[in-house]
């Protein structure tokens, strides 16, 4: 369906080119009695959701990939791979042919990976973190202020907060220190989807969210090289499992082709954690994500977010 829209520019470039001889910039194409060519960013952003290698342009992934905490290389685009476009969406691109097999012809060519602009540290004011904190009591997160994290290099958090609970019902297994926007993300996932999901899918109630990774001053997949991770700047965390009332510990696998409530209930709190997380990783992403899901803030340029 999707491979049906993306050709169709395709061919219409290919009918004005043998024409013209002329393939690099398209004349004002007469319209097609076709349906509709969509435009180049909807068709952009249909090819990554599809996740399919062979449909998406390269500039798109290549971008996304090197912006993603994490990510890994290659591997990333056999799983369900999906990119959400940021909402609102920003200018709708004049309707123009994008070769989807290769890209060429995309309206606006990404920069190469070098070229792409260092990551940035979330900002930080205290009059934001304030705020935040005051939206952590209104969830009955307990939560105490810790000292700055300095270093070394660009990592550390100016105000890490230690968690103990997400909720009045749903405690936190682990040691962590996040920054108050992640703790915020965490809670809010976990009272809005953790705990309807465990109910609908599980039928109790869980108690406790277990985390292994939160602050961690190391680069992306413990490379010894390029960026940090967002762990380094306590902007993303590792969650390992699920208890519930009965004592039952639901560990993140790899659930594919289990027919188990486990499975549904997985993918119900992974989906969505992408509503609040902007970097979702987990066991369909690679083997070092096989145990985890690694959810984090990371900004990307456009607010694209990773959800895999
Ligand atoms: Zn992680």
């Amino acid at each position: 369906m999707m491979r049906q829209f993306a050709f169709l520019p395709a061919i219409v470039l290919a009918l004005g080119s043998a024409a013209a001889q002329e393939p690099a910039v398209p004349l004002p194409v007469p319209r097609p009695p076709l349906p509709e060519v969509k435009p180049a960013d909807e068709i952009r952003q249909e090819a990554a959701q599809a996740g399919n290698k062979s449909t998406a342009p390269e500039g798109v992934k290549s971008e996304e990939m090197t912006q993603g905490e994490e990510t890994p290389d290659g591997e990333n685009t056999k799983a369900e791979a999906v990119i959400l476009p940021p909402v609102p969406q920003k200018k709708p691109a004049a309707p123009r042919p994008v070769n989807p097999e290769t890209g060429a012809g995309s309206p606006s060519p990404l920069p190469a990976p070098a070229k792409i602009p260092v990551q940035a540290k979330p900002a930080f004011t205290l009059e934001g973190a304030k705020a935040c904190e005051q939206a952590l009591r209104k969830l009955n997160v307990a939560f105490t202020v810790e000292k700055p994290i300095k270093g070394p290099g660009h990592c550390g958090w100016p105000r890490p907060l230690k968690v103990t609970s997400l909720s009045r019902q749903i405690k936190v297994r682990g040691d962590i220190k996040l920054r108050c926007e992640v703790v915020h993300a965490l809670a809010r996932w976990s009272k809005e989807t953790v705990v309807p999901s465990a109910i609908l899918h599980l039928k109790e109630k869980p108690t406790a969210i277990e985390i292994s990774t939160s602050y961690q001053c190391r680069r992306r997949n413990n490379a010894r090289n390029g960026k940090l991770s967002e762990h380094a700047f306590a902007n993303g965390v590792d969650m390992m499992a699920v208890r519930l009332e009965s004592g039952k510990r639901i560990p993140v696998i790899d659930r594919r082709g289990s027919a188990e409530a486990e499975r549904a209930f997985q993918a119900a709190i992974r989906g969505g954690s992408c509503a609040y997380f902007t970097t979702v990783l987990g066991p369909v992403t690679n083997a070092s994500h096989a145990d985890h899901f690694h959810l984090d803030l990371a900004i990307r340029r456009g607010g694209y977010r990773l959800c895999q």
